[in-house]
C-alpha cells in the first residue's frame, strides 16, 4: 500500500513544539493568556485589522458574528449554497433564516449577480464564504451592501493568508471570521480568530464570547445569556508559530497547487481545475476542480478508486439548501453540479512531487481509460 496521500494536514516545525512546550510551562499565573493576547495582536496586525478575537473555532468566530450584529428572528441573512455548514449554522444559532443564493461556478464563490433578486426588507446581512482559496467578488459585495444598508460578514475560514485586491480577506466587511482547525493551512487543532474594525462590535462579540461577564456590576456578574468561546493559550501558542510562518506556508501549499496544474491541469480534458479569480492573490490551500460529463468513471466511483490507493480526495460539499432545516427560495443549480460532479484533490502539507506525480497520473488513468496502468 501506497503511503497515505492526505486530503489536508499541517506542516510542524520544532518553532511550534518550542512554542507549545513554552506555554504548557510558562502560560500560567500572570502569564496565563500571554499566547492569547499575542496571537490575537500578531493576526490582528498581519491582517490589517482593528481587533480581534482568538475563538475555540470558526464556529465561534462566525456566531459571535451573528451575534455582534444583532441579527435574531425575522432577519434574514443572504448565504452562499456551498460552504461547510457551519456557515449556516451560525445564522441559524442566532434564530435568523438563511436566504441561500447559488455560486459561481468558476470560483465557487457566492454568484454576485443573484444576491440582489435574494434581499427583501428583512434582509440584514450577507454571509459569503471565501470558498477553498478562492475570494468572493468583494467590490460587487460592498457595493450592494452599502446600496440596501446591509452587514457583511466574510467567512475566511479557508482563505488564512489570502487578499482580494490589496486587502487581507475577513477585513473588508465589517466582520471577519478565520479558522485553524486540523484541515486548514494554519493549524491549532482546533482554533478560530473574530477580526473586526469596528469597536462597537468588537467589544459586543467578546463580551458574548465570555459569558457576558460584567465585573463592574459585581465581580462574576453576569447580564445576559452568554457563551465560552476563548481558546487555550496551549492551542494559542501553537496557532502563533504557525501565523508567523504563513508565508513559508503558503509557499509549500504553492508549489502543490502548482505541481496539480502542471502534471493534471494541462491535457487531460476529464478533468478540469479551477484558477485563482484575477483579484485574489490565494493561499492556495486547496486544488479543486470538475469531473467532466466525458469522464470514464463517475466521480463517486473516482473517489472510491482512489481510496483504494490509499489517496484521499474528496467531493464537493453538499448544496447547504438541501438539507434539512432549511429551504430553497431559488434554483441551486451550480451549487448542485459542484456537489455531484466537484473534486477536492489532497494538498496536504507533507506531500512531495512525487506524490502528486503519482496521484495525478492515477485520476488521468482512472478518468481516461476506467482503470489503472
Ligand atoms: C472549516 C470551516 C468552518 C468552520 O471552522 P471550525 O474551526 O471547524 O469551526 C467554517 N466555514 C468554512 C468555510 C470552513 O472551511
Amino acid at each position: 500500500m501506497h503511503k497515505k496521500i492526505a486530503l489536508a494536514g499541517p506542516d510542524i516545525t520544532q518553532k511550534e513544539v518550542d512554542y507549545v512546550v513554552d506555554a504548557v510551562k510558562n502560560g500560567w499565573y500572570e502569564t496565563y493568556d500571554m499566547h492569547i493576547r499575542k496571537l490575537e495582536k500578531t493576526f490582528a496586525d498581519y491582517v490589517g485589522a482593528k481587533y480581534a478575537i482568538a475563538t475555540y473555532c470558526g464556529t465561534h468566530a462566525l456566531h459571535l458574528a451573528t451575534i455582534a450584529l444583532n441579527l435574531g428572528p425575522g432577519d434574514e441573512v443572504i448565504v452562499t449554497d456551498q460552504s461547510y455548514i457551519a456557515t449556516a449554522q451560525a445564522v441559524s444559532y442566532v434564530g435568523a433564516e438563511c436566504v441561500f443564493v447559488d455560486i459561481d461556478p468558476d470560483t465557487l464563490c457566492i454568484d454576485t449577480s443573484l444576491i440582489e433578486a435574494a434581499i427583501t426588507d428583512k434582509t440584514k446581512a450577507i454571509m459569503l464564504v471565501h470558498f477553498a482559496g478562492m475570494a468572493a467578488d468583494m467590490d460587487e459585495i460592498m457595493r450592494i451592501a452599502n446600496k440596501y444598508h446591509i452587514s457583511v460578514i466574510e467567512d475566511a475560514c479557508q482563505l488564512v493568508g489570502g487578499k482580494y485586491k490589496d486587502k487581507y480577506v475577513g477585513t473588508i466587511g465589517d466582520i471577519g471570521a478565520y479558522s485553524f482547525q486540523g484541515s486548514k493551512i494554519a493549524v491549532g487543532g482546533e482554533g478560530g480568530m473574530f477580526v473586526t474594525n469596528d469597536e462597537a462590535l468588537y467589544k459586543r462579540a467578546l463580551h458574548y464570547g465570555t459569558f457576558c461577564r460584567n465585573d463592574s456590576i459585581s465581580f462574576l456578574w453576569s447580564d445576559d445569556i452568554g457563551y465560552n468561546y476563548r481558546i487555550s493559550n496551549v492551542t494559542a501558542a501553537l496557532i502563533l508559530a504557525q501565523i508567523e510562518r504563513i508565508d513559508e506556508l503558503i509557499e509549500k501549499k504553492k508549489r502543490i497547487y502548482d505541481w496539480y496544474h502542471e502534471f493534471l491541469g494541462g491535457g487531460c480534458e476529464q478533468v478540469r481545475l479551477l484558477n485563482i479569480p484575477k483579484d485574489c492573490e490565494s493561499n492556495y490551500a486547496y486544488v479543486v476542480g470538475y469531473l467532466e460529463d466525458s469522464s470514464e468513471i463517475t466521480r463517486d466511483e473516482l473517489l472510491n478508486k482512489l481510496l483504494e490507493l490509499n489517496i484521499h480526495a474528496r467531493p464537493g460539499y453538499p448544496s447547504m439548501s438541501a438539507m434539512p432545516n432549511y429551504t430553497r427560495r431559488f434554483p441551486m443549480d451550480n451549487s448542485e453540479r459542484y456537489w455531484k460532479k466537484g473534486l477536492v484533490l489532497p494538498t496536504a502539507l507533507n506531500l512531495t512531487e512525487e506524490d502528486i506525480r503519482f496521484t495525478s497520473n492515477m485520476i488521468r488513468d482512472l478518468v481516461e481509460r476506467g482503470k489503472m496502468e
